[in-house]
């Protein structure tokens, strides 16, 4: 690893302050939160900024509020509160869980949310729930803030939407209603996923029929990737969807299109995906 070429660190003191202080540094300068792919990146001279804009400096991105509809989660929460959190272990367990699961304890204290999803890694877990979840994320930039849905920020690997001088501030996520079974599992060998897959079901009050699906998987290609034709075979009376399992997997396979790596070939991940869906399929219904 080379040393650290030299950086200035600037503090702001709001959102419209670190918009201003992004656009200005322009190519020189990034945003910075918990450093944990940031600083290790710049280590590795893969990446170079002379400036960094400390997020963690502004206050009141750090907070997760449950409201009646949704739950807020600020951009610099880290994985570790997430997964702490009493609200969220309550209420949004899968989440609590999930966090629970990402890299090491070290990762997630200091590692946040805003960071992992703005980095775009393609293996991210939250990104994949996340999508399945159907959550928002606020991004606010010099000439105001807008609102998009998961599917608009990560467009590709390490690529998101965000303008040069816009930052994610916060993430919603709908509440979890009480129809609703949500399950979120990953198969990991080395130090990040090699397969996510998040599954959330709506089910009628007996739990024999699934009036709605959501499935996403994320880690196998650039980006998590759902599809409306593999939830549409998710739906219905539980034993013909139980039967209809294999081609729901293959339809959503096709979706994320796995890309051969070091995690192994695509063949393989295409396999995972159906072995994952079964058992996410199990667990949410448990
Ligand atoms: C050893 C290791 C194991 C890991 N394992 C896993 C795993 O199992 N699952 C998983 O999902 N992840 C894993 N990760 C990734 C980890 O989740 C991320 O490193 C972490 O969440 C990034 O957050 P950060 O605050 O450190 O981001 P930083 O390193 O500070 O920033 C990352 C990038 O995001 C940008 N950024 C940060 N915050 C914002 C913002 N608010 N707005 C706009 N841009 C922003 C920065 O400019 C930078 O480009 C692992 C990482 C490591 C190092």
């Amino acid at each position: 690893m080379m040393p650290l070429r030299r950086f200035q660190i600037h503090q702001p003191k709001t959102v419209k302050e670190a918009a201003e202080m992004l656009s200005h540094y322009g190519e020189k300068g990034r945003l910075y939160a918990g450093g944990t792919e940031l600083l290790l990146a710049m280590k590795h001279d893969l990446l170079r900024y002379e400036h960094l804009v400390d997020v963690k400096t502004v206050p009141g991105l750090d907070e997760i509020e449950i409201g009646n509809a949704s739950l807020h989660i600020g951009t610099t929460v880290t994985h570790r509160a997430i997964e702490q959190s009493v609200p969220v272990r309550e209420k949004f367990p899968v989440l609590a869980e999930m966090a629970n699961h990402v890299a090491n304890v070290r990762v997630r204290s200091t590692g946040t949310l805003g960071g992992n999803l703005c980095f775009a890694e393609p293996h991210s877990d939250p990104a994949t729930l996340l999508l399945a979840l159907q959550a928002h994320v606020h991004v606010q930039g010099r000439s105001g803030e807008r609102t998009l849905g998961m599917e608009e920020l990560i467009v590709g690997a390490y690529e998101t939407t965000l303008a040069t001088d816009e930052l994610l501030i916060g993430i919603d996520i709908p509440r979890i209603a009480k129809s609703q079974r949500a399950a979120y599992l990953k198969f990991q060998t080395h130090e990040r996923p090699t397969l996510g897959l998040a599954l959330v079901l709506d089910v009628d009050g007996n739990g024999r029929s699934i009036t709605k699906a959501r499935a996403a998987v994320g880690s196998v290609s650039p980006k998590p990737c759902r599809s409306d034709q593999a939830d549409a075979l998710l739906a219905g009376p539980r034993d013909k969807v139980e039967k209809q399992l294999d081609d729901a997997a293959k339809v959503l396979a096709d979706a994320a299109d796995p890309v051969d790596d070091l995690e192994g070939s695509a063949e393989y991940k295409r396999h995972l995906i159906g072995v994952y869906l079964r058992r996410a399929f199990v667990k949410a219904l448990a």
